[in-house]
């Protein structure tokens, strides 16, 4: 079983109205971490959250000194970024609904549309994926450094293997394993995850050699903003990220998850991106599978796409344009 395949499967089986979930994720603060999922469990200022726009709030414009009351300049709120860096989180800002944009004496300003419902996720789960134990690659490496670092409130390892008590010793004690058969979408808990400690400073793994470990502390504050961005970037990327081919071998519904691009040639879930196009022996060029991903997303989960608040907005900035 292909990693790719067992990840959308995956997937597919856990998202529900209560689990938003994202493939991919940077699950760093100083480091270069990719977690394969994100498990998002809605908090209670959720539905205030997905009102503001169905994409990604920047965590520049999140974090910066601007309230929703008055507008201030834009070049006193990002003091240290340079004028074009300025202008790309403001653009983006705009974009997402978060900021407006004003003028004081003239210059350009910005106030927040509404203030950022904090507390609109609750916990994160980070999810490992690792069909075949027997060839682990960094697994050990990477559990640890999600452990040590405490972003997630839970690592969860996902397997396809048969577990033995070897690849349980070989593994963080904190880290749940769970045994996920991606033809059935079938998922046994085979050990529960330890709760992680995500308000208290952590220890970031940098860089492990032979001989040396490089490390950096993690403050709580840094960790909660670590936190938030990853979040909003599950909030806003999900897991349907691929394009389907242009090909009529693409048949979703027929693999084991809805959505997946599931190839009848290849007979299993394949990825558009490195393995779909005219250089496949198996290539039928066709038109693309008529899937809307995005009404499939927010038909399962509470992920929700063109907020009302937004089209409010956008209707009235249409009036003035
Ligand atoms: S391009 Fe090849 S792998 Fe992709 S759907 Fe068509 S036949 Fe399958």
């Amino acid at each position: 079983m292909r990693e790719y395949a067992f990840e959308l499967a995956l997937c597919g089986a856990i998202e529900d109205e209560e689990t938003l979930v994202a493939r991919q994720l940077g699950a760093h603060v100083h480091g270069r971490r990719i977690i394969d999922v994100v498990a998002i469990d809605p908090g209670p200022a959720f539905d205030r959250r997905a009102a503001i726009t169905e994409g990604t709030i920047p965590s520049a414009a999140i974090g910066a000194p601007v309230g929703p009351g008055t507008a201030r300049r834009v070049r006193d709120v990002f003091p240290d970024r340079r004028p074009e860096q300025r202008r790309w989180i403001v653009d983006r800002a705009v974009a997402a609904g978060f900021f407006e944009r004003e003028r004081v004496d003239g210059d350009p300003a910005v106030r927040q549309v509404s203030r950022y419902p904090e507390r609109w996720f609750d916990r994160l789960v980070g999810i490992e994926n690792k069909p075949d134990l027997d060839r682990p690659g960094d697994l050990q490496a990477q559990l640890q450094t999600d452990v040590s670092l405490g972003l997630f409130d839970a690592v969860v390892l996902a397997t396809a293997s048969h577990v033995t008590g070897a690849h349980r010793n070989r593994l963080p004690e904190e880290v749940g394993i769970w045994r996920f058969d991606p033809e059935s979408g079938d998922r046994a808990v085979l050990r529960e995850s330890t709760p992680l400690e995500t308000d208290s400073q952590g220890v970031e793994i940098i860089e492990q050699t032979p001989g040396t470990t490089d490390i950096r502390t993690v403050s709580p504050s840094e960790k909660s903003r670590a936190r938030r961005r990853l979040a909003e970037r599950a909030y806003g990327k999900g897991w349907r990220t691929f394009d389907y081919p242009g090909c009529e071998q693409c048949q979703p519904g027929a693999g084991s998850t809805e959505t997946a691009p599931y190839c009848e040639w290849a007979g299993r879930i394949v990825d558009p991106a490195s393995e779909c196009g005219p250089d496949c022996a198996g290539f039928d060029a066709g038109d693309s599978p008529a899937v809307d991903l995005s009404a499939v997303r927010a038909d399962r989960s509470s992920w929700r796409p063109d907020p009302e608040g937004r089209t409010r907005r956008q209707a009235g900035l249409d009036r003035y344009g």
